[in-house]
């Protein structure tokens, strides 16, 4: 339910990274999803937007080559603090009256397709971090507000639970009259506070446990404990599984990685389910949080 097939940053690669090589890297792509599908994996969501090197061409030529996958795309703005430098002086940017440019470009992409193919998004994606509601992340969180009224396609907001940025998620939906049952707060998991967990998905909201693997920002144990303590309180419903992993990331230098050894696309399948299994997790609540969640999400 949140899975990168690259994260990117094509401006400072372009200015300081002399080493990609875009044939391998697209090789490499293609050999992990394959062990991915190979696996039993059929849709993976990808919600790589701008802010994170979004490349719709380039995603469609690797799924080209790995035709059991299905890969859902995404449309929107990742910032923890302004808009891109593109929207800096336009819009409301540039005059407070003027209407939002971003509504339009995200419905585009909905409606029509992305960067000139035919690929359509099928949700919007924002951000709201430790920084909380700064001016630029209010914007593009309305703009994503709005294009989903037109479209009726769900939002996925990043946020940061130890900081309640939910809470924030919840002020800015409920003024643009988004229904929370067509939002995701992705990373929920890293919080083991399930009485706040708790109460964000009383207020409807779906719940992103999504970042298996790292396991710097919250142990294993912690990141399947909390996910048990939820479905043992009946919130099966409430939660979706997955790893936040990538092909590359080139935000992370190489060498940092060896610390997070279980950031793959495989870790969840391998280890967390058996782990929440063993916790007294049913088969059937991870089917609903593997497969019954997400379809509920997208078809909402
Ligand atoms: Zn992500």
């Amino acid at each position: 339910m949140h899975e990168h097939v690259f994260v990117l940053s094509p401006d400072s690669q372009r200015q300081w990274q002399n080493d990609w090589d875009e044939d391998a890297r697209v090789a490499d792509a293609v050999a992990r999803l394959q062990v991915l599908v190979d696996s039993g994996v059929q849709t993976i969501v990808d919600p790589t937007v701008d802010g994170l090197g979004r490349d719709i061409p380039r995603i469609a030529g690797i799924n080209e080559q790995v035709p059991g996958l299905h890969v859902i795309v995404a449309t929107g703005v990742y910032t923890y603090a302004d808009v891109p430098g593109y929207f800096s002086s336009r819009g409301p940017g540039a005059l407070p009256d003027l209407p939002e440019p971003m509504v339009d470009l995200f419905v585009r992409d909905i409606e029509v397709g992305i960067q000139g193919t035919e690929v359509r998004a099928a949700f919007l994606k924002c951000a709201i971090d430790h920084h909380g509601l700064t001016r630029g992340v209010e914007r593009v969180m309305r703009a994503c507000a709005q294009a989903q009224r037109r479209t009726g396609v769900p939002l996925m907001v990043h946020t940061h639970p130890g900081k309640q940025t939910g809470l924030d998620v919840q002020k800015v939906l409920a003024g643009e009259a988004v229904p929370p049952s067509a939002v995701l707060l992705a990373h929920s998991g890293d919080s083991a506070d399930a009485d706040h967990l708790q109460q964000l998905a009383d207020a409807g909201f779906l719940l992103g446990m999504d970042r298996f693997g790292i396991d710097t920002i919250l142990d294993f144990e912690g990141r399947v404990g909390v996910v048990a303590e939820l479905c043992r309180r009946g919130y099966a419903a409430s939660m979706v599984l997955s790893q936040d992993a990538a092909c590359h990331i080139d935000w992370v230098d190489p060498e940092l990685l060896p610390f997070l050894p279980n950031w793959t696309y495989l870790h969840v399948q391998r280890d967390v389910v058996p782990a929440l299994l063993e916790r007294g997790v049913t088969q059937d609540q991870v089917d609903q949080m593997l497969v019954g969640n997400p379809r509920r999400f997208f078809e909402s």
